[in-house]
């Protein structure tokens, strides 16, 4: 579809009718971003109060939590949210219906998250948050100089029931995007895949890590030329960047690489700008930093951000499971906080029997010295099998294997023989059942004995 059709004649309507303001919130956004820290500190510190006292005064959960804190709900002050008990996605499960504040029929839609525990999260969203979440993207994509109504390849999941897809392939028409299928990735799904991106010249490429690396890599070998199809930016999301793929990427389709941060509770929270600084989406979220260091990243925090916006389900100090290293202000002069790097879902923590904790990261960075070395991995993936075991399932390259041997020998090495490494090579790393692909499987911290089960994320 032609982009200015599909952003004013279908997308914008479309916003409209559904009582979503993503135009003249995105208009707001555009100038918001440019403002000083301390002006933002200020919105901020306004949106902090007013949602404070909302979910004091209109959710059972809050309204008791304020109360046995010993505070009053109508006089709240944005320093008291510190006097709250983190919020986590189990609480969300548990009690979801607690969280809620009564809203007129019609003023919410019902947005349903895979978790990082296995258990999916429907949540209450009211009209202006979603529009403040979708403007907020909108925002930093024109940083990649895309725009609504700029059409889309979107790499993911694709809904298993007749419903669901009715439902996407509506949604998809009004975005502009065309969907490609993270369960159909064989050779000649990939070569069908070439060829309707070199038809439809989408100018941005959306998806999975794991499915735009594989997609890359399969244009990459059998010479299929991405450049010429015109793609401005291509936006990874939901899964672990490395370097490695990121260059990889950038030099199939020929177009910059950046990376989102997000879930879907609050939507997406940090975008990289054109210098590579994350930015936190501050016109709609507060963020706590937790100190929480480790031994490569002293500075490195726990991500705890409040939703200023979902009057729903108010989520105050909800505990993303993640950790940030803050950044100095960025030279691009945006006053929205800065990042140098996100890393850490709270389950890839791979702990030993005797109580020794490896974080993801630790992984990974095995995973890339091999690629630097030029021990080939095409993709690979660390299951805990038991406490003080591991499997490393590689697809190993057609250049040749070695590199699984190499990573088992150093993992060893570097635990101290904490870890037993086995290697074993597959055809393929099986996909969760939302589409994306774990980099680590371990099993659940503090109780090795319990499997790791159901969807993940
Ligand atoms: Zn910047």
């Amino acid at each position: 579809m032609n982009p200015w059709i599909a952003r004013n004649l279908v997308y914008r309507p479309a916003t409209w009718l559904r009582g979503e303001p993503v135009f003249r919130l995105l208009r707001r956004y555009e100038q918001t971003q440019w403002w000083p820290a301390a002006r933002i500190a200020a919105l901020q510190e306004d949106g902090v109060r007013s949602i404070l006292r909302h979910a004091a005064a209109s959710t059972a959960h809050y309204g008791d939590l304020v109360r046995e804190a010993g505070l009053d709900p109508a006089t709240l002050e944005t320093k008291d949210l510190a006097r709250l008990p983190l919020l986590t996605k189990l609480d969300l499960v548990e009690r979801g219906g607690r969280l809620q504040a009564p809203m007129r029929p019609g003023a919410t839609s019902w947005k349903t998250t895979g978790g990082s525990t296995g258990v999916a999260v429907r949540l209450r969203k009211d009209r202006f948050a979603t529009a403040a979440e979708q403007a907020a993207s909108w925002r930093s994509y024109a940083w990649y100089g895309i725009g609504p109504g700029d059409r889309q390849a979107r790499f993911w999941g694709m809904p298993q029931t007749t419903k669901a897809r009715l439902r996407f392939g509506a949604i998809d028409f009004i975005l502009n995007r065309d969907r490609f299928s993270a369960f159909a990735f064989r050779r000649e799904d990939l070569g069908r895949y070439y060829a309707r991106v070199a038809a439809t010249r989408p100018a941005w490429v959306y998806g999975y890590v794991s499915m735009l690396v594989q997609f890359a890599r399969h244009c990459l070998d059998e010479g299929l030329a991405l450049a010429h199809a015109g793609v401005r930016a291509v936006v990874t999301t939901s899964e672990v960047l490395t370097p490695g793929d990121r260059a990889l990427l950038a030099d199939a389709f020929g177009a910059p690489v950046y990376d989102e941060y997000g879930c879907g509770e609050v939507g997406a929270v940090l975008y990289e700008c054109e210098r590579g600084t994350k930015h936190l989406m501050a016109e709609n979220l507060f963020v706590e930093l937790l100190p929480d260091p480790t031994p490569e990243e002293p500075e490195a925090a726990r991500l705890v951000v409040t939703d200023l916006h979902n009057r729903a389900t108010p989520l105050l100090r909800y505990d993303l499971g993640d950790r940030v290293v803050p950044a100095p202000p960025c030279a691009c002069g945006r006053g929205l906080a800065s990042f140098a790097r996100v890393f850490g879902r709270a389950y890839d923590v791979v702990e030993t029997s005797d109580g020794t904790r490896y974080h993801g990261e630790f992984f990974l960075y095995v995973l890339e010295e091999a690629r630097e070395r030029g021990l080939a991995v095409r993709q690979a993936q660390f299951v805990q099998t038991d406490a003080d075991a591991l499997e490393l399932r590689i697809v190993a390259s057609a250049e040749g294997g070695g590199a699984g041997a190499w990573m088992a020998r150093e993992l060893e090495a570097r635990t101290a023989g904490r870890l037993r490494v086995a290697v074993r090579e597959v055809g393929s790393i099986e996909r969760e059942p939302s589409g994306k692909i774990r980099l680590i499987r371990a099993l659940p911290l503090g109780n090795p004995a319990r499997p790791v089960s159901g969807p993940a994320r």
